[in-house]
């Protein structure tokens, strides 16, 4: 088992997911890959966490303030959905590893509960390219989630990505809950071909994007004319 550095191992907490992503706008591809990570991994709650200013992407079309707003909508009925704004409040580029270390403190969920990041395969192909992706794995598991489009193959991955997944993988899902960080999953949702692009470009067409996200978000982008231009 991957030693994880500086946590006291977890006595069988119940793991709980954190999903970040610029949700711009939130869709059903991200809904069910929460609900079904919930499930799959007996998470006790998903923390959903807007990015505010991405680092590795162009600058999302709706503002800060309308996508955790449109997330807010979105995850409203589900229980076990938290909203976590801390991103969107920061003046910084939102990077995954500070988010964790803030996670970390006590008064948040503290170093033994077990912390799963949730993260689709496109994301996960892209990790070394995150800041300091390495503590990553000192600070939560990661559940890589199938998406349509992409593989998991370990050809995809660079030498320093596949020796960690190759270290670090395991085919247990329920092995999660009993450390705190340091382990990877892969794992099947069901696969839905829906992506916040095409989702804008429904829109900017004036078509409309309905059945691929909840009305109160199809509602919230009409009441505040988004997604109308490039
Ligand atoms: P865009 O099309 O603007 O790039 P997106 O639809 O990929 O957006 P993001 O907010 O970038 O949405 O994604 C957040 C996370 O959700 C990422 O880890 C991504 O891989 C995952 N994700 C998004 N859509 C799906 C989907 N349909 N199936 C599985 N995972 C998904």
């Amino acid at each position: 088992m991957p030693e994880t550095r500086g946590l006291a191992p977890s006595s069988s907490l119940a793991p709980q997911g954190v999903f970040g992503g610029t949700f711009d706008p939130v869709h059903y591809g991200h809904l069910r890959l929460a609900e079904e990570a919930a499930e799959a991994l007996g998470l006790s709650s998903v923390r959903w966490i807007p990015a505010g200013q991405p680092a590795l992407r162009a600058v999302p079309q709706a503002s800060a303030a309308h996508r955790l707003a449109m997330t807010r909508c979105a995850i409203a009925d589900n229980p076990r959905f938290i909203l976590d704004d801390a991103e969107v409040a920061s003046e910084r580029v939102s990077y995954t590893v500070p988010t964790l270390e803030r996670l970390r403190r006590a008064e948040v969920c503290g170093s033994r509960q077990p912390l799963v990041l949730l993260t689709g395969v496109d994301a996960f192909l892209r990790l070394e390219a995150w800041h300091r992706w390495r503590q990553l794995f000192e600070l939560a598991h990661i559940a890589v989630v199938c998406r349509p489009g992409y593989s998991l193959r370990a050809e995809d991955l660079s030498p320093a990505l596949a020796a960690a997944f190759r270290a670090r993988c395991v085919d247990d899902l329920a092995a999660l809950s009993a450390s705190p960080a340091g382990q990877i999953v892969a794992f099947a949702m069901t696969p839905l071909d829906i992506s916040a692009t095409r989702i804008r470009a429904f829109l900017v067409r004036g078509m409309t994007p309905r059945y691929l996200l909840p009305d109160a978000v199809i509602d919230y982008i009409r009441r505040h004319n988004l997604y109308t231009e490039h």
